[in-house]
């Protein structure tokens, strides 16, 4: 997901789909001796994930430090190689703030990132930092009120709604402890096309197959196993809408198509072993800009092109009906495809 702690939002979608936790820990999948694939029990942080090679292992993404140090504890219960590179696939906080736990175990750590995620991290991410800490303690202490009186935008609360806030209270906190602890670790290592590591057992080689959810979107790609590491080019259960033209995000994700994974880590959500779901998406993008390009032809500004999108067949493919999903699709999916698509259009009838 994006912006997750710049938007609140994404962490309430994460309590939304994941089921609320007060404390958010990792579960750890072993895929063979050789991949080890860690999901975070609250969806609004990304996924990472181990090749344990031969003489080293290769990290990608750190979420966040606490759920970055139980993913490297259970690095450790399996190999005593130590963790030489750590992937940052793109530059959104909850891909990349767990960078310090890898750099403070292993000093030779390098970790390695297209140019524009280090450009998106030292320009977008660190200077938010202290915007979101205040922004969260404020939504910590605003809910409290509400707990505290009963009452929510001047109505009871109900025993379902109490619930759900207590329980992402604890999330928040844990969110604002963590967020006190950031330094940030930044990528010295740039890869702009592709770079090829050999941890041993099998090449690993690191890809930019294009735009699909920002501007330097790197993919592992683990040669022995054939599993594809995607970043939030790919996560479920709703896609990351980001300002990737559809058409680009459409052929970034043909190029995973293309490589014919075994499997598929996405940037959240349970691991992938077919295609189905990507499939699913590029069915969704193409959905999208056919209705855009409706709109535009009706000469819609912008804002009422973006408005008027609904694409609520492809759509109830992805909620099936479930309000939550139906509030993350809007939140999360829906306006920030729908403007790029327009732009897009735009663009193309210049
Ligand atoms: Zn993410």
């Amino acid at each position: 997901m994006k912006r997750l702690f710049a938007g609140l939002g994404a962490m309430t979608l994460a309590g939304a789909v994941a089921g609320a936790t007060p404390q958010i820990g990792i579960n750890t999948q072993a895929i063979g001796s050789r991949l080890l694939v860690f999901t975070p029990s609250d969806a609004g942080l990304g996924n990472s994930a181990a090749i344990l090679g031969e003489d080293f292992v290769v990290v990608v993404d750190a979420p966040s430090p606490s759920l970055s140090a139980a993913a490297l504890q259970e690095i450790r219960a399996r190999t005593d190689r130590p963790v030489r590179y750590l992937v940052n696939t793109h530059w959104h906080d909850d891909h990349v703030w767990g960078n310090q736990i890898y750099a403070d175990a292993f000093p030779e750590l390098q970790v390695i990132a297209h140019p524009a995620t280090r450009a998106g991290i030292e320009e977008q991410a660190i200077p938010a930092l202290a915007t979101n800490l205040e922004r969260l303690r404020a939504t910590v202490a605003a809910r409290d009120l509400v707990l505290e009186s009963g009452e929510e935008d001047g109505a009871a609360l109900t025993d379902d709604r109490r619930s759900a806030i207590e329980a992402r209270q604890g999330a928040f906190r844990q969110f604002i402890n963590e967020m006190e602890t950031i330094r940030p670790a930044l990528p010295e290592n740039l890869v702009d096309t592709s770079l090829t590591l050999d941890p041993g057992g099998g090449e690993v080689v690191l890809r930019h197959l294009g735009r699909g959810n920002t501007n330097g979107d790197l993919v592992v790609w683990d040669t022995a196993s054939r599993i594809l590491v995607s970043g939030d080019i790919v996560t479920s259960p709703i896609p990351a809408g980001g300002d990737v033209p559809p058409s680009e995000w459409d052929a970034t994700l043909d190029a995973i198509v293309n490589l014919a994974p075994a499997a598929i880590v996405p940037g959240h959500g349970e691991l992938m072993r077919d295609l189905d779901y990507v499939r699913l998406v590029r069915d969704l993008l193409a959905a999208l800009r056919a209705e855009m390009t409706e709109a535009v032809g009706r000469g819609l500004a912008r804002d009422d092109a973006i408005a008027a999108i609904q694409i609520s067949v492809m759509r109830s493919r992805f909620t099936r009906g479930d309000q939550r999903l139906e509030l993350g699709f809007d939140r999360f999916f829906l306006p920030y495809a729908a403007a790029a698509a327009y732009d897009e259009l735009i663009a193309e009838r210049r």
